[in-house]
């Protein structure tokens, strides 16, 4: 239906993949990491050698229009964007994708589509740009019938209001889409995902998705003053207020909903002008903990950095920084106001404190790029990249994924350690070689940090998503006990739930049915993702 198409296997468009240069880079360092002479390679999937199901439904005429069945719509809304959904797609396995896929253009498409699952009791999945990691938009396997509803027709910025400084943006706008639109007029959301070039407003809305600042407003709920959600009782619309303290606020419970209790269809979000001001540094220590103890003393000191990713040494190393036993701390100040040096100078004394050697520092005013050189470049380069990597090593039988948490300063060094040395022993005895396990800090608070950890592994090609299981599960289970969250913000979908549900208050959950109850009564919006339905896990 789109001119230029996403793969339905991987990261971008199609034909959008690693170049020559990077593939060799890739083979040239994990070759012989995992010890072996070559990779044996597996090539993508085409359509046409997919064995798909036939649909199970046919579309009413009069949503003939914005309904499709073709093969490869039903491919590409079939998974997300997690290592199980990689692995599946090269093994060729897509036994369970939605039967019809729509792409709405406004409200009253959507309350049509949302009646028809209704008459027919046909399960619906929202989805934006598909890039869940935790199994957010996969139809469940015991699902009868699914429409996929696809927001990526509703992308619009509807209004601006400059005096409030906050635009009207339709929930299908992916990162790119809403800031072109935005910039004319010198605004930004500044909210920059990883996923930035293909996730969507509505997406971010429905996983409390975590962007660009490593402070203060790190996640979009911050960002975020009104939301329109359709469910299929109708509409809802929270008050646009810059705070309320009116009781419980109904826009605290769309957020972070996943797609159970309605569609976004537009929100009022915070924007801001584009910063002219940046002051930034990248830090090296030579231990790791002390250096997450300069990052809690720079938290503390009320000094709020944009950015302030702090990379352990196996991170650095896998970014191009240090010898394999140095920590690198890369800090931003930004502003579209005031020059921030004096923040970065009494920041960069606070490292100093803890062992801190500045290895670059640059202050600039207007649209300068000394921030995108030096060490805090090269690991902004490679962090761009990573996604194209996923299905290159994919296709090797590397299996590669991340995972993240926020826990308390208290218990971040145990958890640091432990869920390293798990996650490791798990490689070593699922895969019978030694694995990668690294770790960043991406967001920093007065009272914990975020802490994002990746792993690889090398699997056996017929096994990788049971042995990914394997691993990820001993990782998280010591993620939380450890005192982590589940998640800090890649949400939770069907993948986290068994955390998830440890996490939840019973009570909390029993509210949550409730609601669902009330706004989605015969339990048809992305079942199983946050809650069961009634009769049982999954059951429809
Ligand atoms: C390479 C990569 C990097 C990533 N980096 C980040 C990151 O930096 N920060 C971060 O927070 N996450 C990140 N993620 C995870 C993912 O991008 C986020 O969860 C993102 O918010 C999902 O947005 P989406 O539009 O792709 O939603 P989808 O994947 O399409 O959907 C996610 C969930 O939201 C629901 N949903 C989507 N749109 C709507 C809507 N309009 N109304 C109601 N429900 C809806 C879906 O049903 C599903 O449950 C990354 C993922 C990848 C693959």
């Amino acid at each position: 239906m789109s001119p230029r198409r996403r793969k339905f296997w991987g990261w971008g468009y199609e034909g959008d993949i690693l170049s020559e240069e990077e593939l060799n880079w890739l083979e040239g360092t994990w070759a012989p990491f995992f010890g072996i002479e070559q990779f044996e390679v597996t090539p993508p999937p085409t359509v046409e050698e997919v064995d798909l199901p036939p649909p199970r439904l046919s579309v009413p005429s009069q949503l003939a229009a914005i309904c499709t069945t073709e093969p490869y719509e039903r491919l590409r809304h079939a998974y997300g964007a997690s290592f199980p959904d990689s692995a599946r797609a090269f093994a060729r396995d897509f036994s369970h994708p939605p039967d019809v896929v729509a792409y709405p253009r406004d409200v009253q498409e959507i309350t049509a589509l949302l009646d028809w699952c209704y008459a027919q009791d046909i399960v619906a999945i929202p989805f934006g740009g598909g890039t869940s990691v935790v199994g957010g938009v996969e139809p469940p396997p015991v699902a009868e019938r699914v429409l996929t509803i696809d927001l990526t027709r509703m992308q619009r910025v509807l209004a601006i209001d400059e005096a409030s400084q906050v635009a009207l943006i339709e929930a299908g706008a992916a990162g790119p889409v809403l800031e072109e639109q935005l910039r004319p007029g010198g605004w930004t959301l500044r909210f920059f995902p990883q996923s930035f070039e293909f996730s969507t407003l509505g997406g971010w809305i429905a996983t409390r998705a975590g962007g660009h600042f490593a402070t203060l407003a790190t996640h979009i709920d911050d960002l975020v003053e009104s939301v329109e959600l359709v469910t299929p009782r109708g509409l809802i619309v929270s008050p646009r207020f810059p705070a309320s303290g009116a009781g419980p606020d109904p826009l605290r419970l769309w957020l972070g909903s996943e797609g159970i209790f309605g569609l976004i269809t537009r929100a009022w979000v915070r924007i801001v002008r584009r910063p002219r001001f940046r002051a930034s540094a990248s830090v090296r220590f030579e231990e790791f903990e002390k250096a997450s103890e300069a990052v809690r003393a720079i938290a503390q000191a009320g000094l709020y950095p944009a950015n302030c990713r702090l990379l352990d040494p196996w991170e650095s190393l896998g970014s191009g920084l240090g010898n394999g036993t140095q920590a690198f701390l890369v800090l931003t100040f930004e502003s579209a106001d005031h020059a921030l040096d004096p923040w970065l100078r009494r920041a960069l004394e606070l490292c100093a404190d803890y062992g801190g050697v500045v290895e670059s520092q640059a202050s600039e005013s207007g649209q300068g790029e000394s921030h995108r050189q030096g060490s805090a470049g090269r690991w902004r380069q490679r962090f761009l990249r990573m996604p194209w990597y996923r299905e290159a090593m994919t296709a090797r039988g590397i299996i590669s994924d991340t995972f993240e948490t926020a826990v308390t300063w208290e218990r971040f060094p145990r958890l640091y350690e432990q869920v390293r040395l798990t996650t490791a022993q798990a490689i070593r005895e699922v895969t019978g070689k030694a694995g990668w396990v690294s770790c960043r800090l991406t967001h920093v608070y007065p009272d914990g940090a975020a802490a994002y950890f990746t792993f690889c592994a090398l699997g056996k090609k017929e096994a990788l998503v049971p042995q990914f299981w394997e691993i990820k599960r001993a990782a998280l289970n010591a993620v939380t006990e450890h005192g982590g969250t589940i998640t800090h913000h890649h949400a939770v979908g069907r993948d986290h739930r068994p955390w998830y549900d440890r996490e939840r208050p019973m009570l909390f959950a029993e509210a949550l049915r409730a609601t669902k109850q009330t706004l989605d009564p015969r339990w048809l919006l992305n079942p199983g993702v946050l809650l069961d339905p009634p009769s049982g896990p999954g059951v429809i």
